[in-house]
């Protein structure tokens, strides 16, 4: 991708749960309960945290999930694992079978042929826009702040405990805050759009994370209070009168298929701040709500763009 950056923005996400949750640490415990949550090693003690690269996952599939909703049937986004004659293949293995074919792949191409969910959260072919930091606990003075579930019943979270054997849970109770930075870079506005959204349906509670999702654990409540934007290279008399996107700095010669256009207009915004070599505009209250609004429309707009281009290739 792009050695040059052009837009960053950043946010901190505040993940509240409000029931019991369980990100599974994957190490079966020799006492205790059958399954624990993660734990890390921070300011001296073993520490419950949520995992950037599981966050990482659940928004990409929320995305993905509502692209499908948008455009039932379009098949927009790869299936990781679909057949290699199914027109939903994915996007690396596509890539693999046209290097193999003699095609010089570059990552501008894998960027411009990727499906949007790729092209977002990245594939085997490069990395994505998008980067999700671990999540800690806003308050580490509990470091381990959880209790003991009776799991009798939970089998299809195991996919054993056959005749309802017992089963221990060790889960973070409700009422737990964590905090991570969310990171794009080099992002496309309808990109923006399809994290804000992310963090509207965590807002709204239609998310949940974690293991035994529908035995009803994960919930969680999401929070963002600003959004940070910055552009290297631009004064403050420059920042721009809404969201500069990737394809906007590109221009008509993009070789990564991102629109001239790449703009979101604002009626108004925060003054640019001056920081080193960059401006940075920061986004909260009306202003943000504003911004997410426009964002969550580009990437609407852009999905069913995409459609029509797809009907077309066909
Ligand atoms: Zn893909």
């Amino acid at each position: 991708m792009l050695r040059r950056l052009v837009n960053e923005a950043w946010f901190d996400l505040t993940i509240t749960t409000t029931g019991p949750i369980l990100i599974k640490s994957g190490y079966p415990t020799l006492v205790g309960p059958d399954m624990t949550p993660v734990l890390t090693s921070r300011n001296g003690t073993a520490q419950v945290y949520l995992p950037g690269s599981s966050l990482k996952g659940t928004f990409r599939s929320h995305v993905e999930k509502v692209i499908a909703t948008l455009r039932p049937g379009a098949h927009l986004v790869c299936a990781p694992f679909a057949s290699q004659s199914a027109t939903n293949q994915s996007c690396g293995e596509r890539f693999n079978r046209r290097k193999y074919d003699g095609e010089d792949i570059s990552s501008a191409i894998a960027y411009r042929d990727g499906c949007p969910a790729c092209r977002l959260f990245g594939s085997t072919w490069f990395i994505g826009r998008v980067s999700i930091g671990d999540a800690y606990l806003v308050d580490d003075a509990v470091a381990r702040p959880t209790e003991q579930r009776d799991g009798v019943g939970i089998d299809r979270l195991t996919g054993g405990a056959a005749h309802q054997a017992k089963f221990d849970l060790e889960v973070v109770y409700a009422g737990v805050q964590f905090q991570t930075r969310v990171l794009l870079r080099n992002f496309e506005c309808w990109q923006l759009g399809a994290i804000l959204m992310v963090t509207q349906d965590l807002e709204d509670q239609l998310i949940r994370i974690g293991s035994g999702k529908s035995r009803g654990l994960g919930s969680v409540r999401g929070s963002v209070d600003a959004l940070h934007i910055a552009y290297p290279g631009l004064r403050p008399e420059q920042a721009p009168a809404g969201v500069r996107g990737l394809g906007r700095f590109l221009g008509e010669s993009s070789l990564y298929g991102t629109a001239p256009d790449d703009e979101l207009k604002l009626a108004a915004v925060p003054a640019g701040e001056s920081r080193g070599l960059r401006v940075v505009q920061t986004f909260s209250g009306p202003d943000f709500a504003a911004l997410r609004q426009a964002a969550i429309g580009d990437f609407v707009q852009r999905i069913d763009q995409w459609r029509q281009l797809a009907e077309r290739a066909v």
